[in-house]
Formats: C-alpha cells, sequence, structure tokens
C-alpha cells in the first residue's frame, strides 16, 4: 500500500467505525474485482438488483454484472434511460422500489449522484439496505443520511439511510468524465462558506458548531481542496482524496443528523436552481456547478460583510423598519405563486422570523461580537477571487452567465435564498442588519464581481 493509500485509510477507517449504518468503504486502484467478495460478507447475497443508468451501466454496471455472475450471484439489472437526465424525484424511486419487490434481491446502485440517491430513498421504504457501486466524485451525498428529491417539485433532503458498503474504483471514477469531478470539486468548496455560516449562526446562540462534525470536514477541508489541476487531470491520487473528502462530508451529515456540517447558503441558492431546472443547451445544469455558484454568491457576500463596521447600526431604527412577517410572506407568493416551494418556504421562513424584541438583542449581540467574529470569519474563509481562481482550476463553472443564468436572475436567486429554508446563514444575518440589499447590490453594481459588463460566456459545463 502507498503512503497515500495508507493515509486514505487513515482518514476513512475511523469515520466508517464511527458510523452506525455504513460498515465498509472500500477506494483504491482496480477494488471493483471484490465487489463479489463484499456482497457476500457483508450481506451473503446470492440474488441482486442492479440500479443504473445506461451510462452507470456502460461505466461500471456490465462488469459488475459480469463479476457477479461468475461468482454465482443472480443479477436482474434495473437499467434506466440516461438520456434524457434522470431525475431525483420521488416518483422514479417508486419504480425502483417496485423493481425490487417483483425481482427480490439485494439493490446494487452503479452510478453517482442520482442514481445513489433514488437508491437510498427506495431502499429506505422497503426497509433493505443497499450496497453501491460510486461512478464519479461528482457530490458529496454518496454517504449521507438524506437524499435530496423532488417531490411534486420542491426539492428537499428525506431522511434515509446511505449505502451500508461502498467502493469507488479509482480507475473508474478517473474514466467519469472530467467534468463530473470538477462538480464534485464545486460541492466541497461549499463546505468553505457553509462553515462560514455555522460559525455565524454559533456565535449567535442559534445553532451550535458540533465538535464531531466540524473537524471530520473543516479539518480537513483545505487539503481536500488543493490539486484543483490534479483533480481536472483524474490525477488518482487527487481524485482518491476528493471522493474520500465527498463521502466524508456525507457521513458528517449522517453523524449530526442534518445537512449543516455541509450545506449553507450555498446550498440554498443552488438548490433553488434545481428546483427551477435550470438547464443550459437543454441539459441541467448539474448539482455541483450550481454549488460552486453558490459558493462564490456567498463568499463575495462574505467578502463585503467583513469591510463593514457595524459598530454604528442602531438597532432600534432597524428593528422598526424591517419587513412584517406578512410583507415576507407576501414576497414569497409574488416570487414563487401557489408552488409546493411557496407552501415550503412560508413554513421555513416563519420558523425562523424573530419576534422584535429577539431581533433587537440580536443586532445588540452581533454589534458586540463583530470584532471577534469578523477576525474569525476572516481567519477561516478564503476571499472570492482566490475561491474563484481554484474553481476554474478545476474545471468547474464559476460564472452563471456560462450556464445561461442572468445577471438579474442571479441576483434575484441570492435576494430568494433565504426564504426555502430555516437554516440560518449569512443571508439571514445580512437581513437581521438591514444590511442584504446593499450587500446584493454592491456586488452586482458597476464595481462588483458580477457587474453587468463582466466576463463574457467562457464555456458551457452542465449536466448531471
Ligand atoms: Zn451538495
Amino acid at each position: 500500500m502507498s503512503s497515500w493509500e495508507a493515509q486514505l485509510k487513515a482518514t476513512i477507517d475511523p469515520v466508517v467505525r464511527r458510523s452506525k449504518t455504513v460498515d465498509a468503504i472500500v477506494v483504491g486502484s482496480g477494488v471493483l474485482d471484490q465487489v463479489a467478495p463484499l456482497l457476500t460478507a457483508h450481506f451473503g447475497a446470492t440474488k441482486v438488483v442492479l440500479v443504473a443508468d445506461d451510462k452507470g451501466f456502460d461505466a461500471a454496471g456490465q462488469q459488475v454484472e459480469a463479476l457477479l455472475a461468475r461468482a454465482g450471484i443472480a443479477v436482474t439489472p434495473h437499467i434506466f434511460p440516461a438520456d434524457p437526465r434522470l431525475k431525483p424525484s420521488v416518483e422514479n424511486a417508486s419504480d425502483i422500489v417496485e423493481a425490487v419487490r417483483r425481482a427480490g434481491g439485494l439493490p446494487v446502485a452503479v452510478g453517482s449522484g442520482v442514481i445513489n440517491d433514488l437508491t437510498k430513498y427506495a431502499t429506505f421504504q422497503l426497509d433493505q439496505p443497499f450496497f453501491c457501486v460510486a461512478t464519479a466524485a461528482s457530490m458529496d451525498g454518496y454517504a449521507s443520511a438524506g437524499a435530496p428529491l423532488s417531490d411534486r417539485g420542491f426539492k428537499h433532503t428525506i431522511p434515509c439511510a446511505p449505502p451500508r458498503v461502498m467502493l469507488a474504483d479509482l480507475d473508474v471514477l478517473a474514466n467519469a468524465p472530467a467534468e463530473m469531478s470538477g462538480w464534485g470539486y464545486g460541492d466541497m468548496a461549499g463546505k468553505l462558506p457553509a462553515g462560514a455560516d455555522w460559525i455565524v449562526a454559533d456565535a449567535l446562540g442559534i445553532e451550535a458548531i458540533d465538535d464531531v462534525a466540524w473537524p471530520l470536514v473543516q479539518n480537513n477541508l483545505r487539503d481536500w481542496l488543493s490539486a484543483p489541476t490534479a483533480v481536472a487531470a483524474g490525477d488518482p491520487q487527487a481524485m482518491a482524496f476528493l471522493f474520500a473528502g465527498l463521502v466524508i462530508s456525507g457521513l458528517a451529515m449522517e453523524f449530526h443528523g442534518s445537512s449543516r456540517p455541509a450545506s449553507g447558503a450555498d446550498h440554498q441558492i443552488a438548490h433553488l436552481w434545481e428546483m427551477e431546472d435550470v438547464a443550459f443547451g437543454g441539459v441541467p445544469v448539474s448539482h455541483g456547478a450550481c454549488v460552486s455558484l453558490g459558493a462564490l454568491s456567498v463568499a463575495a457576500l462574505y467578502d463585503w460583510l467583513l469591510t463593514q463596521d457595524l459598530s454604528g447600526i442602531d438597532a432600534r431604527t432597524i428593528v422598526g423598519r424591517r419587513a412584517a412577517l406578512a410583507t415576507e410572506e407576501a414576497e414569497i407568493r409574488r416570487r414563487f405563486g401557489e408552488s409546493n416551494i411557496a407552501l415550503r418556504s412560508l413554513v421555513e421562513t416563519r420558523a425562523k422570523y424573530p419576534d422584535d424584541t429577539v431581533l433587537f438583542a440580536r443586532i445588540e449581540h452581533i454589534k458586540a461580537i463583530w470584532p471577534t467574529l469578523r477576525e474569525r470569519l476572516a481567519g477561516f474563509l478564503m476571499p472570492m477571487p482566490e475561491l474563484r481562481s481554484m474553481l476554474r482550476q478545476a474545471g468547474v463553472v464559476t460564472d452563471p452567465l456560462q450556464v445561461g443564468i442572468s445577471r438579474a436572475h442571479h441576483k434575484d436567486s441570492v435576494l430568494a435564498a433565504r426564504f426555502i429554508r430555516k437554516r440560518y446563514t449569512i443571508l439571514d444575518l445580512l437581513n437581521d442588519l438591514g444590511l442584504l440589499d446593499s450587500a446584493v447590490a454592491s456586488c452586482f453594481g458597476p464595481d462588483g464581481v458580477w457587474s453587468p459588463t463582466d466576463t463574457p460566456l467562457r464555456h458551457a459545463a452542465s449536466g448531471s
């Protein structure tokens, strides 16, 4: 075993031991050969339902099927068409439930984000464990205890158990389209502003930082992000660490019981676009690309916030001027109509709307701790231009125009994102301080990061 493989094992193994649901994560070159022994050892399986889409079946499914057949394990394939791209919906998960009920056997998901999420949800309905063969380091959901699926139009994370055993063959991951590892890198980069959001919520006494989940993600994050060009080139070592980081982030969510350790306002902006089915050239924009753009949006807001001196803010004036709950509700209906997004946003927004006394005390508290909090955030965050340059090197989109999201649409999404979740983020902090509009106006103004005349279209990057 090479030194980096030993290091990888040393990172993953203690996390797996701590997990109540994941028994094994096997990452390495040529490990696909272990699929049958692992199935036997962990499940005693003699019969499986292989869930994949056409692309996943070509990438590894066929090989898995042959290896299992050779080991005397019966395989019923359940293959979705990959074109048009498979949707992460409750309806598609129900198809898997039916297929497994019909054929019987252990579900084996061969694929990346959508296939894994659908199988995860389906097996939870069936009260069965499952096995996952990863085909790309494209997102952090492999090991998370939840599946972000759309249920009649509203995307939310439905609690369900991760695969009991996960296998990632680096030769398979390296053969995935290069843009897919860029998406994984983008999803990973979101953990930086998401961490800042958690620092804020912790400092305000709203949601304490968790001693287990925080270090799992944040203590290694800069290492996982340190080699964007190697990720873009499909370097096995870089892919292994990216995959490990994504999987460990998922497990951190499992330990914490929510996605807070890995998702903040960056993901709220991304989810908004995903729920709108944002597409470019007819292809849905990937989760990782949306998170990359969400992360940069939030990083830019933090850059702005860190330049502010909050000592002159008058809490009474802000409380007096802020939008009443009824106005917030009207704003939600104006933006989202009567959709499920609107209904969900009303619930989430009501749940976090502070009364006047709470808001007054919160603003006073922010003013009092701001010099310390600002220093802590500045030490933690990476300036937006630096993050953007790393994301560019990883080959993921860094400007919404590249995926057809106009400046006006982008700006509007940043303003709307706080409604969809009660989780406290920089968007709420800015809103509580009466500064959200100024911060957004500055980022999108003539001298802002996204000035209307900025950045021509560079390249298209979309997909699953
Ligand atoms: Zn994500």
